[in-house]
């Protein structure tokens, strides 16, 4: 006897059921799928203990024919593809035409359904494969379907559903997924009854989103829009500040429909790579838009994967679009200290923001504000004398690595005269029209001067941060999280060009090191002579430095290899070289950097500050944590009760 049988079309449903419908969300998503393939402009959704009892989808798109309507719950039965052509031409959410014979063999589907222009609808009832009708049934105009009791006959499955409060909010996120494409489109929800969203049309994805997220994450969004070989992206996406702690909150489209990617993924953590910390993922809605025949969607059964014909190029695109977006605003947190009135309670709270004002708190706690050590003597400026560690940031790219090396045992502190010719060549004149004071932020940033500002207007606090007067409030600085950035796009900038400069040491220092040390310095050559550091072997177990990068002149040289070979080691090859550049250039902008209880001379803080306005990317050290929090005047004036 054959051991092999073919199995009866019921199982084989089910079977395929098993993969298009995991939970009610699931079939939430395939019904609000058919409704805007059917050019509905309003969707209702109603749920009934998390969906396990009932779902129920109704629109007012373009109906089924009474003809259809067995067809239409039939297996691999579809309107909207004929031919294999038009598997690569694909304009509509669904195609394979499984969804609904899906849902029918796992649930009592019924279905109400009635063309435009006809006079009256039809309902047909599946129950267990079997088909009641159609039969007439008065019904509006539009079609409207009921999934009930899903998984009654698959209790293996019943069993994985979770509390009704776990399931609707899966199918809630479903609706966002596919509302936050379709903006002009109506939707409600309501669950056992009460209504849980009701979205009115709108022509702006902003405001969409706002009605899910609240218009707190609404309104911070920066937007990008371009046209590009054949490829349209839109994109809003929220500042640093406000990164959450998953990337559940990069929503991703292509031609309107919700899809991960990821390379893309990869895209969007590499353009904000040093603007959020490690441990938090940026939020960003993109929405592509290109001809179809440039991607194949028939990969994945619930259709959230896409194959790319190019996808180098639509990563790189995407990237670029991030980039440009995040360079050309000003991403400094602003502190608010007074809640948000419109904030709705269920969109959660940006950390970032919840974070800085905790931070402000904390802070003021500290400072006792009668200190007489806060008052500022406001000495001259500009002036000589600046540490060369700072005044070193001043210059302008292309005069960085030229002019001499400044001898690196040195002690800059003891030789004020070598340090101030390095000031004054840098320190932007304020007269000179062709002094750099062009913002890299795309909005006018102020800069800030001496001649512009009350002279008390800036100091340092506890030699870890500086506080300074804006024409919007007061802006709080982390001193060596700032400098750390500086330093960090300026050696970027340096090694974009070429290896940085080397400055050969006469008398080589050596340092004893491991053998992964050891073999670190071997494997990682090529990316140690583009740092400008030469290293040449010294008896078993020894380096010689024989040069040091010019920029890192007040770095204690032996110190810095050795922890720089321990990085490379630990890191590995698996790394791509970008992050392995971004490893070591963070490293030296750490070491270079004036650190936390430092104090500094006026000039240098000015200094420092000024150059927040001329450095990209300068909200954020390149670890991704704030370098400066803003507090607005507006805000004061609510704290103070003056408004
Ligand atoms: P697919 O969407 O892949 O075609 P489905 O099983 O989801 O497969 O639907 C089968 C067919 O039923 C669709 O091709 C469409 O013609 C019709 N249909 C389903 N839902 C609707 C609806 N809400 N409005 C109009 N037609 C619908
Ligand atoms: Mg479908």
């Amino acid at each position: 006897m054959s051991r092999i049988r073919k199995l009866d079309p019921n199982l084989v449903n089910k079977i395929a059921a098993g993969e298009v419908i995991e939970r009610p969300a699931s079939v939430v998503k395939e019904l609000l799928e058919n409704a805007l393939d059917a050019g509905a402009s309003r969707i209702d959704v109603a749920l009934a203990d998390g969906g396990s009892r009932l779902i129920r989808v109704s629109d007012d798109g373009r109906g089924i024919a009474p003809e259809d309507l067995p067809l239409a719950v039939a297996p691999h039965a579809t309107s909207k593809i004929y031919t294999t052509g038009d598997l690569f031409n694909i304009r509509t959410l669904g195609f394979r035409g499984e969804a609904l014979a899906s849902m029918a063999s796992v649930s009592h589907l019924r279905i109400v359904s009635r063309p435009k222009a006809q006079i009256e609808g039809r309902e047909i009832i599946l129950t267990d494969g079997r088909a009641e009708g159609p039969r007439p049934y008065p019904a509006p105009e539009g079609t409207s379907v009921e999934v009930r009791n899903l998984f009654f006959n698959v209790p293996a499955r019943r069993k994985f559903l979770r509390r009704p409060q776990t399931e609707c909010s899966h199918a809630t996120e479903q609706i966002a997924r596919l509302a936050l494409a379709h903006p002009e489109v109506a939707f409600r929800l309501t669950h056992n009854d009460r209504l849980l969203r009701n979205l009115p049309p709108t022509r702006h994805r902003r405001e969409r989103i706002a009605g899910f997220y609240g218009a707190e994450l609404a309104e911070c969004l920066l937007e990008f829009a371009r046209d590009e070989r054949g490829l349209r992206i839109e994109a809003l996406i929220a500042p640093p500040a406000a990164a959450r702690a998953s990337t559940k909150w990069q929503y991703l489209y292509l031609n309107g429909r919700y899809i991960t990617d990821r390379r893309i993924g990869y895209a969007i953590r590499e353009a904000f790579r040093g603007l959020v910390e490690h441990d938090r993922f940026a939020v960003t809605f993109i929405f592509l838009t290109t001809r179809p025949d440039e991607f194949d969607v028939n990969v994945h059964p619930t259709k959230i994967e896409v194959r790319w014909r190019d996808a180098g190029l639509i990563q790189s695109q995407v990237l670029a679009a991030l980039r440009e977006t995040l360079l050309s605003h000003d991403l400094t947190p602003k502190l608010r200290t007074a809640p948000d009135a419109r904030g709705t309670t269920d969109a959660p709270d940006s950390i970032g923001r919840q974070r800085a004002r905790q931070a402000l708190a904390d802070y003021l706690k500290r400072v006792d504000p009668t200190q007489r050590r806060l008052s500022f003597q406001p000495p001259p400026f500009p002036t000589h004398r600046l540490r060369p560690s700072i005044a070193g940031t001043l210059k302008a790219p292309s005069t960085v690595g030229q002019g001499p090396p400044p001898d690196p045992n040195a002690d800059p502190h003891r030789h004020p005269q070598a340090a101030s010719a390095v000031a004054n060549q840098s320190m932007p004149d304020a007269d000179d029209p062709a002094a750099p004071v062009a913002s890299p932020h795309g909005e006018a940033a102020p800069v800030l001067s001496a001649e512009q500002l009350p002279a008390n207007a800036v100091m340092q606090i506890h030699s870890t941060y500086l506080v300074a007067q804006t024409p919007e409030g007061v802006i709080i600085v982390d001193q060596h999280a700032l400098h750390e950035r500086i330093l960090y796009e300026r050696f970027r900038e340096c090694i974009l060009q070429g290896p940085l400069e080397s400055q050969g040491l006469l008398l080589p220092e050596t340092l004893e090191v491991s053998p992964p040390q050891a073999e670190a310095a071997r494997q990682h050559g090529d990316l140690l002579h583009r740092l400008g550091i030469e290293l040449a072997e010294f008896g078993p177990n020894a380096l010689a430095v024989r040069g040091f990068p010019v920029l890192l002149h007040n770095v204690e040289i032996t110190a810095f290899v050795a922890d720089l070979l321990d990085r490379l080691a630990e890191t590995g090859s698996a790394d791509s070289p970008e992050s392995l550049i971004h490893a070591a250039l963070d490293m030296m902008a750490c070491k270079a950097a004036v650190k936390a209880g430092d104090a500094l001379t006026t000039e240098e803080i000015y200094a420092l500050l000024e150059q927040r306005h001329l450095t990209l990317r300068s909200s954020n050290c390149p670890h991704g944590r704030p370098t400066t929090l803003e507090l607005t005047t507006e805000d004061l004036e609510k704290q103070f009760k003056r408004s």
